[in-house]
């Protein structure tokens, strides 16, 4: 088992903007990084002097922490392990509720290449530990499993035969979305890079864009692209290097084709812009598991998201998501 916690996309440049900004002795910045979300979760805020950070921070990782612990689908005394060993429940936690809420919107607009009832299949394949090399009887229980219907009405879940959820799609994003929700309303933060393991929300009061690089598919440690994200917007990535195990040279990787039950093969990442983090989040693993060409057609009837593909050999396939190839 290996996991890669320096995730896919991060920020490569600063605009030169950004530079005289941080350089200037009237601003404060503070990056800080934690190991959240099994990932690397880097906080970058630049603020006018004068003001203490530090409980912005504390403020930051408390919200992080309340967003880990209710979407963690394998403590056994977590609420959602609760929600996932059962039938039809009142959902308490209002975090579980939204995170399900939206992943389960997503289903049919995506034709269940984003799905979260893929909670059987993922834990099936043990990407969080050993890994495990299901067999074809194993796959069809769990694929059964994930098909029955489920309904979020009010804070009553509605389900039957024990499907699980796995919000892990759209965790990390939604926990973004929150955390600049926090940062937005401190009037003396003038700009800010919210990345969880590569789902980034980067704001600046001046609205100075920011300068995001691509990680390389078969070279993770190196860049492949950049690309221009706007302030106030959102990006993330779904790549096959960022979780997976490999059995006789084969890797086996955590993005699941809930059609299949097995790790989509299509492509080897995608990037995703969208306004949210959360959307971001989840329409790069929309698209991964969609591929290219079923991936541009959703593309066609979503114009505001832009995504960029890249093949199985960590080529440049395509997209509508303007970037610079750097190699
Ligand atoms: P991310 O961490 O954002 O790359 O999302 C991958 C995680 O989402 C996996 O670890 C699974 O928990 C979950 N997942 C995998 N495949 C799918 C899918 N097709 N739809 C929804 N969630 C998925
Ligand atoms: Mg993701």
């Amino acid at each position: 088992m290996r996991i890669r916690p320096l995730n896919i996309v991060y920020i490569l440049f600063i605009v030169a903007g950004l530079t005289f900004v941080s350089c200037s002795r009237r601003d404060n910045t503070i990056r800080r990084t934690r190991l959240m979300f099994d990932t690397v979760v880097t906080i970058t805020i630049y603020a006018e002097t004068g003001n203490d950070l530090s409980p912005v921070f504390e403020a930051v990782w408390e919200e992080l922490r309340a967003w880990e612990t209710a979407l963690d689908a394998y403590d056994t005394t977590a609420g959602l392990y609760r929600i996932n060993s059962g039938d039809t429940i009142t959902i308490e936690d209002k975090k579980i509720a939204d995170a399900l809420e939206i992943g389960l919107e997503y289903i049919q607009p995506t034709d269940s290449a984003f799905d979260i009832r893929v909670g059987g299949i993922v834990r099936l394949w043990d990407f969080t530990g050993e890994g495990h090399l299901p067999s074809e009887n194993e796959l069809i229980a769990v694929l059964q499993n994930a098909r029955y219907p489920v309904e979020l009405v009010d804070v009553t879940l509605i389900k039957s035969r024990n499907t699980a959820l796995d919000p892990g799609g759209l965790g990390k994003g939604i926990a973004a979305d929150a955390v600049a929700e926090i940062l937005d309303t401190i009037e003396y933060i003038e700009r800010y890079i919210i990345d969880l393991g590569g789902n980034i929300v980067a704001n600046d009061r001046s609205g100075k864009p920011f300068v995001i690089g691509v990680r390389d598919p078969k070279s993770p440690d190196d860049v492949i692209a950049s690309f221009t994200l706007q302030s106030g917007y959102s990006c993330a990535t779904a790549g096959d290097y960022q979780r997976f195990f490999e059995r006789d040279g084969v890797r086996y990787h955590h993005i699941i084709d809930p059609k299949t039950g097995r790790p989509s093969r299509k492509v080897s990442s995608v990037t995703v812009i969208a306004k949210e983090a959360v959307v971001a989040d989840i329409i790069s693993t929309a698209l991964f598991v969609m591929g290219y060409e079923k991936g541009v057609l959703f593309l066609e009837s979503s114009p505001e998201i832009r995504a960029v593909f890249f093949d199985t050999n960590g080529k440049y396939l395509g997209g509508n998501l303007e970037i610079e190839i750097i190699k």
